[in-house]
């Protein structure tokens, strides 16, 4: 064996500042079995199971057929920009022009751009607990410091502009909500959204909204907070073709912000991605542009096995789960479980479910709290028995 020379370089302090996705930990592991022939149920998933919709790929193909492969503007192509904003205002009654819109590489990507122009040292960032993942470490990641906001478990973890203003700190510049919400499923109402978007405009921090979930709600209709009056100079929202139009891998969201700050991440981006992805650009078209049948489609059938899996897990002893109104995520609290067991952390049970009844879960340390679970049931009623019994055995 060659020597291996040893390292003679030194990471930048701003990367040793963030670890790696503790969602994909998890989900490199149970690859790990299934590639060993286990049979693993595999509740990890962030993405829909549903496959893009047909015109939508016939969108990509014909751009291909096109040749539409070349460098697209930096912000997105104009019709597709125009596309968001019309779509934006016919789903969610708002009023953005294509100036007011920048496409992404995915709504991470537009958190990523909108946090990088914004954020920096002695700025803090208030976040609700639980969050997802890249909240906190991009946050990190740019110098600013993360300000956690509680929410109640009995409250559904439903966020409260009280909650917010207990939180509130001098340095506070930005207040990150995601509603619905990944992982609890939470979705703050409107009423309540007025009043955390008022206290936010009355202070004078931006507030970011992401949206990918938007058109996951169970009961009442999506909603965007931009379409609030006078609210688009005070915020930014983050969209995501992901999500809605089961498009994780094609790579595009949009970024919908006051002017000076798309220009910002406009420069950003000129000098990372370049561009989203030119014939996935003209795929978002298509999908905007056209009818809205598979998302309601999914729709339901989430709905189907919301109401399955929520009560699966309710029915098995030492579990208790709050009802999720939006996203596909179920959080159930392992808390009796764990302390009946002498069991200190939620990775070391997500561990045991995988290596002893192959369940695949994430951990709710990834998500900020210490005694939940994060469950997807973006996968098939099938799957959901299944998981649900091999639950019932472990924990009962
Ligand atoms: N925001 C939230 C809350 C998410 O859960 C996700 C994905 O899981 C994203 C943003 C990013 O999605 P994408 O980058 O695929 O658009």
């Amino acid at each position: 064996m060659p020597e291996v020379p040893a390292t003679t370089f030194k990471l930048a302090e701003r990367v040793e500042r963030i670890g790696v996705s503790a969602t994909l930990a998890v989900l490199n592991e149970a690859e790990k079995l299934k590639a060993q022939g286990v049979d693993v149920v595999d509740f990890g998933p962030g993405e829909p199971d549903f496959p893009t919709p047909e015109p939508i790929k016939q969108a990509a193909i014909q751009a291909l057929h096109d040749n539409f492969t070349k460098y697209t503007p930096t912000p997105g192509i104009p019709e597709l920009r125009q596309a968001i904003c019309d779509w934006h205002a016919r789903e969610l009654a708002t009023a953005y022009q294509p100036g007011e819109c920048l496409v992404t590489v995915g709504g991470k990507h537009g958190v990523f751009n909108a946090v990088s122009a914004l954020i920096g040292r002695g700025d803090d960032v208030l976040l609700p607990v639980p969050y997802w993942v890249s909240f906190p470490e991009i946050v990190n990641y740019c110098g600013g410091r993360v300000v956690p906001v509680a929410t109640e478990e009995a409250n559904g973890f439903r966020l409260t502009a009280a909650a917010v203003e207990r939180a509130w700190t001098e340095a506070t510049k930005l207040v990150i909500v995601n509603s619905p919400c990944n992982p609890s499923g939470a979705v703050v109402d409107r009423e309540e959204f007025a009043r955390i978007f008022d206290l936010c405009r009355r202070r004078g921090a931006l507030l970011l909204s992401d949206e990918c979930y938007s058109h996951f709600v169970y009961d009442g209709a999506p909603f965007s907070v931009a379409s609030l009056p006078e609210a688009k100079p005070h915020l930014v929202v983050i969209g995501s073709l992901s999500k809605t139009f089961s498009m994780t891998g094609w790579r595009l969201g949009y970024a919908l912000a006051p002017p000076p700050l798309v220009q910002a991440m406009i420069r950003l981006q000129s000098h990372s991605t370049s561009n989203p992805t030119s014939i996935a650009q003209k795929a978002g078209v298509a999908a905007l542009r056209g009818p809205m049948d598979s998302v309601r489609a999914m729709l339901a059938e989430y709905a189907r096995r919301r109401a399955r899996i929520i009560a699966g897990l309710n029915a098995i002893p030492n579990l208790r789960c709050a009802e999720p109104h939006g996203a596909f995520y179920a959080y159930p609290n392992v808390g009796g479980w764990m302390r009946a067991r002498g069991v200190k952390t939620a990775a070391e049970v997500a561990k045991r479910l995988l290596d002893e009844v192959h369940v695949v879960v994430v951990p709710g340390e990834a998500f900020g709290t210490a005694e939940h679970l994060r469950l997807s049931y973006a996968t098939s009623m099938e799957r959901i028995e299944e998981g649900l019994r091999r639950l019932t055995r472990f924990f009962s």
